[in-house]
This record gives C-alpha cells, structure tokens and sequence, in this order.
C-alpha cells in the first residue's frame, strides 16, 4: 500500500499552557499530552475532522517518527 504524508500541508497552530485544559492523545507518540502544557493542533488539509494535538516535539519529528495507524 502506498503510503503519503496525510500531515503534509496541515495547518498548525500553537495551542498555550492556559488553553489546554484537557488531556488529549499525541498521535507521534501515543502518549498524553498533560493539561497545562503547551503544544500543537495540525489540521489536516482535506481532512478538518481529523485535527489532532501534538506535542511540539513530535509534531517536528514526525517524519522521523510516523504516526501508527
Ligand atoms: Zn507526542
């Protein structure tokens, strides 16, 4: 199965300590990402439903890395 970059072109923003007020899921890594912590929303281009957080770390090295699934 051919496989393409599905984060390619995503839109980011940077998501602030006091915004995140929730435990979310880091695709990168499969671990949380702690309220409190400052981190990254991707929003896929054709794909707006499926934006994810990130940590900052993973997101940057997602290529190196990529997401399972
Ligand atoms: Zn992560």
């Amino acid at each position: 199965m051919a496989k393409f970059d599905f984060w390619e072109g995503a839109e980011t923003r940077a998501i602030q300590p006091y915004q995140a007020n929730k435990v979310y899921l880091c695709p990168g890594c499969n671990r949380d990402i702690p309220k409190g912590l400052g981190h990254i929303v991707a929003v896929p281009p054709d794909a707006v439903d499926l934006r994810r957080h990130w940590h900052r770390g993973c997101w940057n090295n997602r290529k190196n890395r990529p997401p399972k699934g």
